[in-house]
Parts: structure tokens; sequence; C-alpha cells
């Protein structure tokens, strides 16, 4: 799946008309200085209305039925400064709201029973049976809206894959139906494919404040800043995307500016939890908004997709705010350099070893460059609360006492060309690890990395750092609820049907087995595969057939250009190596020059002397076979000489390498 530059090009343009447009209406009702910072900044239009005009879908602030935090919003001085919420403006609203028949208005209620409603339909197209590469599909009619937009790490047989994302095809194939793309909070595993999907087609971006910022820095490496249609929205708000509308919940994660989703629908409320643990003392004081989710739940709602990372865990996570306690007690009366390595997007992490560091008069240094990129953006938008310098540059750390200072590194999964790997080597150019540092791994090795993470700690003991991890102390709490946060979950919510969605296959039955003893009927639970498509309405729900899903590679530059073939040979190649062999021959069929073997990844030539010399004889019997034969043909000629050579290396050295015969001829 090359991306086609014109392509990105149309859309692009596309891109800018829409954004000029979307300035000319708020002339009206703004100031000068706006308009200029809106042409400035065409990619983030920022606490806005976006009127219905040329197809755009539209934000509004929810009426009425809302809980105090949102009609709270609806005053808020930067909505009513910006935008126009006058009496006639909001007549105009309503009206556009009736006229797209939503649930609350009894004109719409009348026409339902003129005209049968339509099925809403559910397609994940990744994040099912799978950690990553989260994106789902709701469809109702002529409208879709996605949510989220992620990629997945590629697995150990993947060799030389940077990412993988989803395919796409069927936004491709429904590109006129997409009315946005909503995202739930700024992990990659949500927000990872956004440039590669906006590469394909440019469609309106929905997000928090942070998540807009995390996303506009990818975009920034791929160009796409200045044409996206990024829109901020806040919490507690709730935008329309054709007939269907979208209410962004306050949740709860380990990243701030986190919501869940209420997508209300002609047939019915679907909440999408997004990823979420219920924390009763987060650090940031942004508690889950449990008072809307009952709400909803009182009201009805119709499915619920909810987290299944910790499924197979009882219990509950534990606050995030208990991880700082145990900073605090490491930190105090510390004399040693500290060195902690966290993931880069677990920013309430950071916040809690900036405040410990704060109370120990400590000067953070970061290292790493996605840990730098995510603090800074955290920093400048207010997620994260530091005193002014603080933070010094890596290269300062020469200037202070190892007790004055706190390193936060990436690498807490013991990734090979990691930071943290690199000083427990004793390779990282600007830090020394020696005996008067404690490191401190404040993360749990994800599944499959238990083995990188076990050899960091080992060298770094081995050089005689104090090193402190999961195992020893509570320095990591998960981002992600347990079961009986789960089951909080479905009995604010009580959804009719129950889809576990983020989480491998067992993970999703652990979950689906919570929602059994909670008395969910097993027929109103859904399994869902990655391409199913589930249709609901407010009496059935059934599984209506599947659309093309997948995995897309992306090596370097290359999306989707390496797929099964080259993977295989990559495989074949890093397990037995190569060996290719030259030979020219006249028209005759005659060598005149060779055969020469080139080898790598096999056996070191220069000591395989007669293995080589057996290999160049066999092919010079193969080579008169062909010739006694008549046999002219090149492909035929490369066959046999690469058939020959195989048993023999094989009976000889039991390796199987890839043979490459290149026959040139003069
Ligand atoms: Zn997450
Ligand atoms: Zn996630």
């Amino acid at each position: 799946m090359r991306i086609k530059m014109e392509e990105i090009k149309k859309s692009n343009e596309k891109g800018k008309k829409v954004v000029r447009k979307r300035v000319k209406v708020t002339k009206k009702n703004t100031n000068k200085t706006t308009e200029k910072t809106a042409e400035n900044k065409p990619a983030i239009v920022k606490n806005q209305i976006i009127k219905k005009q040329n197809n755009l879908p539209k934000i509004s602030v929810k009426e009425n039925k809302l809980p105090k935090v949102s009609k709270k919003e609806n005053l808020a001085p930067a909505v009513s400064k910006k935008d126009d919420l006058t009496p006639t403006a909001i007549r105009k609203k309503n009206k556009s709201i009736i006229n797209l028949g939503l649930e609350e208005n009894p004109i719409a209620i009348k026409e339902d029973f003129m005209f049968k409603k339509e099925n809403l339909k559910i397609i994940p197209l990744g994040g099912i049976e799978e950690i990553g590469k989260n994106i789902t599909v709701f469809e109702y009619g002529n409208d879709i809206v996605i949510v989220d937009c992620g990629v997945a790490f590629p697995e150990e047989d993947m060799l030389g894959i940077d990412l993988v994302i989803p395919d796409f095809s069927y936004l491709e194939k429904n590109k006129e139906k997409i009315r946005g793309l909503v995202i739930t909070h700024g992990h990659e595993d949500h927000i990872g494919s956004i440039a590669y999907l906006l590469k394909q087609m440019n469609i309106p971006i929905y997000a928090t404040k942070l998540t807009c910022g995390l996303i506009q820095n990818k975009l920034q490496e791929h160009h796409l800043d200045k044409v996206a249609k990024l829109n901020e929205v806040r919490q507690g708000q709730t935008i329309v995307l054709g007939k269907m509308r979208v209410e962004f919940i306050r949740s709860c994660h380990s990243i701030p500016d986190s919501v869940a989703l209420a997508i209300h629908t002609p047939v019915g409320t679907v909440v999408h939890t997004g990823d979420f643990k219920i924390d009763y003392t987060p650090i940031d004081d942004q508690k889950i908004d449990l008072g809307r989710l009952a709400e909803l739940g009182n009201k009805g709602v119709l499915a619920l997709l909810s987290d299944s990372t910790n499924a197979e865990r009882k219990g509950y996570t534990m606050s995030e705010s208990t991880v700082g306690e145990v900073f605090d007690k490491l930190f105090l009366n510390c004399k040693k350099r500290i060195v902690i390595a966290t993931f880069a997007s677990n920013m309430h992490r950071v916040q809690q070893i900036v405040n410990s560091a704060v109370a120990n008069n400590r000067k953070i240094a970061v290292c790493g460059r996605s840990m730098i990129n995510m603090i800074q953006t955290a920093v400048e938008l207010g997620y994260i609360h530091a005193p002014k310098n603080i933070f010094i540059d890596l290269d300062m750390i020469k200037n202070y006492s190892d007790d004055q200072l706190v390193i936060i590194t990436t690498g807490s999964q013991g990734e090979p060309m990691s930071a943290l790997t690199r000083m427990a080597n004793g390779e990282h150019r600007k830090i020394n690890i020696n005996s008067n540092d404690l490191v401190i791994i404040s993360a749990t090795p994800i599944p499959g990395n238990e083995k990188y993470v076990s050899k960091v700690i080992d060298d770094l003991m081995k050089i005689g750092a104090e090193v402190v991890y999961s195992a020893l102390a509570d320095v990591h709490v998960s981002g992600h609820a347990c079961q009986e946060e789960q089951k909080l979950m479905l009995s604010l919510v009580r959804p009719k049907y129950f889809i576990p969605v983020h989480g491998e296959y067992r993970q999703l039955i652990a979950h689906r087995n919570t929602a059994r003893q909670m008395g969910i009927p097993a027929d109103n639970i859904i399994l869902m595969k990655n391409g199913k498509i589930v249709e609901l309405n407010e009496t059935e729900a059934k599984v209506s057939g599947t659309v093309q899903v997948g995995k897309i590679f992306v090596d370097g530059l290359g999306v989707g250009d390496v797929g099964n073939i080259v993977l295989r040979d990559r495989q074949h190649l890093s397990q037995d190596g190569l060996i290719v062999v030259v030979l020219t021959m006249d028209s005759e069929g005659n060598v005149v020059a060779g055969p020469d073997i080139i080898s790598r990844g096999f056996v070191y030539v220069r000591e395989s002397e007669n293995l080589m010399d057996e290999v160049k004889a066999i092919i010079n019997i193969e080579v008169m076979k062909c010739v006694d034969n008549h046999i002219r043909d090149w492909s035929t000629i490369k066959n046999s000489i690469r058939d020959a050579l195989k048993d023999y290396i094989f009976q000889t050295t039991k390796r199987n390498p890839m043979i490459l015969p290149i026959v040139m001829e003069i």
C-alpha cells in the first residue's frame, strides 16, 4: 500500500481550503487577533464551535440535560468570546440537531415510526486479540466515526520492521462517510498511526488538549502539521458528527487528559471506556467522571466497549499516588545519584519524580529522545508542573554532586538500543553508572521483554549500582483497571450488550467471565475479532460479516512494501545466511569466468576452503550437465545449480543458507 503523492497533495489542498473557509466564518464573531492566529495556525482550531457547513462536522456544547460541569463550560469565557452563543445561534444549533433526527426530539421520534431505523455497525479494525493498533469504526447510515488510530510494535519474528499499522482499506472504500477521528488519549497504541491514515485521507481529528499536543508532535515528524484538521475538545464536551453525537467523558489513566466516550446514536448510546483505571487519589486530582457514567447507565446504554488489559487480575489497581510515596522514601536521605527509568508516556510517573526531586533539592536531567519530547510537550501545555530551572541539560550534570541529581531515562523495557541499556553496558556517552548510583526501574516488563530487563538489571548490579525494581519495591502501578474496577464500570453503565476490547484473546475471555458473573447474559456478550461487523439496534445484536483488516508493516520510509515474502527472506537470511554464486557464460554455454562464491552469515570462507572448492566443483558439474542437454535457458541453469548446491550443503553442514546464482552472459 504505497502512499500516492498525488493523493496526499490533493487531500492537503482540500484541507487548506476547508481551513480557509472556517476562518471566514469565525470572522463575524471574533476580533482580528483571533483571526490572525487562526490563519497562522490553521491546524488547531481551539475551543471553537464549528458551524455546520461544507459538510464539516459540528462541535456543539451539549444542551440542557448535561451535568453541571458542562453547563459551566457553556458559559466559559473562552467559548463565549470566540463563539456565537447568542439566543439566535443556540436556536439555530438546536434546529440543526432536530434536523439530524436525534433521540431527544419528538419530531425525530415521529420520523422513526415512518422510517425503519438503520442498525449501528461497530467494526474493530485493530486492537482485538492483540495489544496495540487500536482502531474502531462506528458506522450509522452514511456516517462513520473512527475511534483511535494506534500502532503496534513489531513482534520478534518481524525482522527489521519499525512499526505495525492497521489496514485502512475499509476506510479508504468508505472515505465519503467519515465524519471524524476521535481520540481517547495520547498513547502510541491510540495515536501512532494517525499520520499514516492522514496521508490517505485528511479527515478531521478531535481530541483533548494534551492529546492534540502529542498528535501535533507526530504530525510534525511527517510534515502534516500544517494541513491536518486537529480540533481541540474539552472533557465534558459533546460534538456532533453526522447522525452521531460523541461525548467526551473525563477518565483516568497513566496519561492526563484521557477520555471515555459516549457515542449517542439514533438506536442508543454506546460507551467506549478507552484505557482506564479507577483511581480515587489520582495525582492530578482529575478523577474519572463516575457520576456521568452512572447517569448514562440510568438512561440506558445499548453497549459497552471496555478495556480488558488487566482482566485476568483480581482486585484493584493501586493508585498512582502510592508510587510517589515509595519514591519519597527512596529519595529521603539518599546520598547517591538517582537514575529512574520509566515509560516516556507515563506522565503521572514523571510528575511524581519531579515532586520527589523538588522535595529533596535535586535537579533533573532527562535522557532519551522520546522522554525529552514528551516532557517538553507536557510542561508547555501545563500537564507537568515543575518549578523553573529544575530541568537541566544532560551536559550540565558534571556541575552537580551525585546527591543533587535525578536522571529520568527511557529503557525501562531493557530495549537493546535504549539509554538505560547503553548505561548498563558502559556505552553511554554522557552517563557512567557506578556504585554511587541508585537505579530505579519504575515499570514492569511487558510480556516478552522479561529477559531484556533482567539482563539490564544484572549488568547494572555488576557495575556496582544499587537497583530497585518492581519485584523489590512498589515502584510501579498499572494504568489499567483490574477486575473489581471493571465490575464497577459494568455496574455503573449497565449495558445491554457488552463487548470486551483492548486485549489479547485470554484477556477478552477473562473480561467476558467477569461480565457473566455480573449477570450479563452470555448471548449479550459479544467477543469480537478484528474486521468483524457487529450490527446493533434497540432489540438485537448480530455479527453480520467481515471487512478487510491486517497488519501493514512500516520499515524506514516504506509503508506496506514489506510483506510476508520479504519477511520470510529476512528470517531465512537471519537463520542460515547467504551464498551468492557468480558465473559468466558465453552464448555457447561455456563458462568463461567463475564460478565465484560470496557468502555472508553462512561460514567463514577463508577457513572453509575445502567446502568452497567442493561447491565450485558441483557448480561446474551442473553447468556441464546443462550444456550436454542443450539447455540454454538461464533460469533453468540457475535452478539446477541452486538445487544441487542446496542438497550438497545440507548434507555436509546441516545448514540451509539462501542460495543466489547469478549468471552473466557475454
Ligand atoms: Zn493507554
Ligand atoms: Zn492502550
